[in-house]
């Protein structure tokens, strides 16, 4: 059996996220670079990024997170999704210029509400493609429509991939040295045991982001190791820093 990585480039690595619209093309070339050493023949790859300042600008004025609200709602939410597309293309474009075998596959298009169409993902790694999904809005019954995170889109993948690999790990690249405690200092590991004390010091984001933040990405993480073989990394994708490992134990 083969192993399994998933990485998210987090938006504050991959855009300038004070400045509207703005990637950081270096650093998207030095981490490809990096992550593509992870795959080998008996390591798969996927990859998942945020949209930092380009969708969440839009987002932020139309409030997509809360679906349809008022007359201007559906057009913000196709600026959503278009500004969502302009960053994957640019990561996408990058990782080509490596001549990585990657494809793209838009959250939008094979996720609605909680149904997910994960076969053509499956079908891409069997063939050794590299999947990269991305922060984006879907499509949903209740309120027509959400912003959806790559961390949602990440672990809904580790989740159902998990039992065809013998070893899953997960890296989120971020702008900060893993999880902070309340002196500043790194939580070398977090787990279900200590998760309530650590908690207090979880903020979401402090920039433009609408769905990001720490909280979200440890949430999301402890619910995923405590329900597949998964252990998950929080590291500095701006420098070299200092690590969070969130595991079941
Ligand atoms: P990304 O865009 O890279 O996914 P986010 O902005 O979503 O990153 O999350 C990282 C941010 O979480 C940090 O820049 C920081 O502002 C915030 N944060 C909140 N609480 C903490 C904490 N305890 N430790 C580290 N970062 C934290």
């Amino acid at each position: 059996m083969k192993n399994l990585i998933l990485v998210k480039l987090g938006g504050s690595v991959i855009t300038y996220k004070e400045r509207p619209f703005t990637a950081r093309r270096e650093n998207i070339v030095r981490l490809a670079r990096e992550i593509l050493k992870f795959r080998n023949k008996n390591t798969d790859l996927i990859i998942a990024h945020g949209g930092g300042s380009f969708p969440h600008v839009p987002a932020s004025k139309y409030q997509t997170q809360n679906g349809i609200i008022n007359k201007n709602s559906v057009l913000g939410f196709s600026l959503t999704a278009d500004a969502a597309i302009q960053i994957n293309r640019i990561v996408v474009t990058e990782f080509l210029n490596l001549k990585a075998p990657v494809a793209s596959f838009a959250p939008l298009s094979f996720i609605y509400g909680k149904r997910v169409f994960f076969d053509p993902i499956k079908k891409a790694l069997e063939i050794g493609l590299i999947p990269i999904i991305y922060g984006d809005v879907i499509m949903n019954e209740k309120q027509g429509f959400e912003i959806y995170s790559g961390e949602k889109t990440l672990d809904l993948l580790a989740g159902k991939f998990a039992p065809d690999y013998a070893k899953v790990k997960i890296i989120y690249y971020t702008d900060v040295n893993g999880v902070y405690d309340e002196n500043g200092k790194t939580v070398s590991s977090i787990t279900p045991k200590n998760f309530a004390t650590i908690k207090k010091n979880l903020t979401g984001s402090k920039k433009t982001d609408v769905t990001g933040g720490m909280l979200h990405k440890v949430t999301e993480s402890l619910k995923l190791v405590q329900n597949i073989d998964a252990v998950v990394y929080i590291t500095n994708g701006l420098s070299r820093g200092k690590s969070t490992k969130i595991s079941k134990d």
